[in-house]
């Protein structure tokens, strides 16, 4: 049987696994960490956003955070120091500008193909993950704002998402627990929001059922690809007839060693989990999942008791540390729209979103044999990881075996 090993336990490799698995591949999934979902597909937004599929190459995006450098607790921050990674990448994220409009047509296509493949992947396989299919509301408290939004609703639309144009006293009805001044909103009612971290486990489990091999705690230190691919680890070098890389941010690191460039830059974001400990909470949260777009922050329910709030981005290289002046805007965030809601218990979390200039992520074979990608998925890998993993796999398929299945996706494949 045809052996492929996938580096990363993340929500993009182990729907990797799954989908290579239901082609009759065996798979091996290699992750540093005891656990699945253990870096960024940990504690993210919660959001399946189509409705967020507007890429941040934009002259706007430029501008804000050149203002913002100088304030600690704005949405992006940039680290000054000039490394030659940040600068390079910067450089490449400028170089895309001229393709905002069909990157972001392309990212909306890809994310309404990878909820159906999503939804099916946890049918089969009875995975809770406290999904909420209520929709995505984005909010505006000024009319700049919703010019924008408008002009990006006609990207969506031309991507093939339905959105429908709120007024405040529609916001209210649609979402009563929302506290503040807005002059309105777009609800796209086919979005919705759940737990990575549980839906990732779940997967998991269901690829080691099917037959996968897990091998949890091992940090792969080496790849080669020579008569197919060689892993090292821990002195150990082991053969397989291919590879996909799926490890966040070291995906690059890997490319490298396999003669491919990725252009992969760590951006960090944080979270809070808001434990909704008491009735007076559960009942002031929202269940509606939430994107304020000035403050650039999402929310997301999941089930009863937990409200997960993110945002903010990051340019300070693979820094993990959990800053308190970045956490407190979030927590300042749930007081100010959800003041009933406790933030006596909120737990914080950073991520690093591998993010690639153009913002797409890389999906498919690199220069040589047996060697494929599925990263880079940025700010949107829970809502796309699903459908760039059959794709991906479809690929491996089409080289390395004979095809068993056929592809499914309503989108062109990615670069
Ligand atoms: C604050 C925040 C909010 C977000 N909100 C959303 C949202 O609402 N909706 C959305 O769609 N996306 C969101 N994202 C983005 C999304 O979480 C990421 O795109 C996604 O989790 C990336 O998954 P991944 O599998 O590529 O990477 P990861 O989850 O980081 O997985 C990579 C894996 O590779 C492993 N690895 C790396 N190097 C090695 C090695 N040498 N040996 C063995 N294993 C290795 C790591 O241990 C890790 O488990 C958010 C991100 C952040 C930070």
């Amino acid at each position: 049987m045809t052996q492929i090993a996938v580096i990363g336990a993340g929500v993009t490799g182990l729907t990797t696994a799954y989908e290579l698995l239901d082609r009759g591949f065996e798979v091996t999934v290699f992750d540093r960490h005891r656990y699945a979902a253990m870096e960024t597909s940990f504690a993210n937004g919660g959001q399946l956003s189509a409705s967020n599929a507007e890429t941040w190459t934009q002259w706007g995006t430029v501008l804000k955070g050149l203002k913002w450098m100088l304030s600690a607790d704005a949405p992006l921050l940039v680290n000054p120091a000039p490394t030659l990674h940040k600068m390079r990448w910067m450089a490449e994220f400028l170089s895309n500008i001229p393709r905002y409009r069909a990157n972001t047509v392309e990212t909306v296509r890809l994310a309404i193909a990878a909820r159906a493949v999503l939804f099916e992947m946890a049918a089969r396989e009875g995975i809770d993950f406290d999904l909420e299919r209520r929709g995505i509301l984005h909010f505006y408290s000024n009319g700049k704002d919703l010019a924008h939004a408008r002009m990006v609703n006609g990207l969506l639309a031309a991507g093939g998402l339905e959105r429908r144009e709120l007024s405040p006293g529609e916001m209210r009805e649609v979402e009563p627990a929302l506290c503040g001044d807005f002059v309105g909103g777009f609800l796209t009612p086919s979005d919705s929001s759940g737990d990575i971290h549980k839906f990732t486990t779940g997967l998991a489990a269901a690829c080691a059922r099917r037959g996968a091999s897990l091998r949890f705690g091992t940090e792969v230190d080496g790849l080669e690809a020579r008569d197919g691919v060689r892993i090292v680890s821990g002195g150990r070098e082991e053969r397989f007839d291919g590879v996909v890389v799926s490890a966040g941010i070291r995906s690059r690191a890997f490319a490298a060693m396999l003669g491919d460039r990725v252009n992969i830059y760590p951006v960090k974001g944080y979270s809070i989990t808001v434990q909704l400990a008491d009735a007076a909470s559960q009942a002031a949260a929202p269940w509606i999942s939430l994107l304020d777009d000035r403050a650039k922050i999402v929310a997301s329910r999941f089930g009863k008791d937990r409200f997960r709030i993110a945002g903010t981005a990051e340019f300070n290289g693979a820094n993990r540390d959990i800053r308190a002046d970045r956490i407190r805007p979030l927590v300042e965030w749930c007081e100010k729209h959800f003041p009933g809601v406790s933030t006596e218990h909120a737990t914080p979390w950073a991520g690093l979103r591998p993010m690639t200039p153009s913002m797409l992520p890389r999906v498919g074979r690199g220069k040589r044999p047996g060697v494929f990608y599925n990263t880079g998925h940025g700010h949107l890998g829970w809502t796309l990881s699903a459908a760039t993993a059959r794709l991906v796999a479809e690929r491996v398929a089409g080289e390395l075996a004979p095809r068993r299945t056929e592809v499914r996706l309503p989108v062109a494949a990615a670069a």
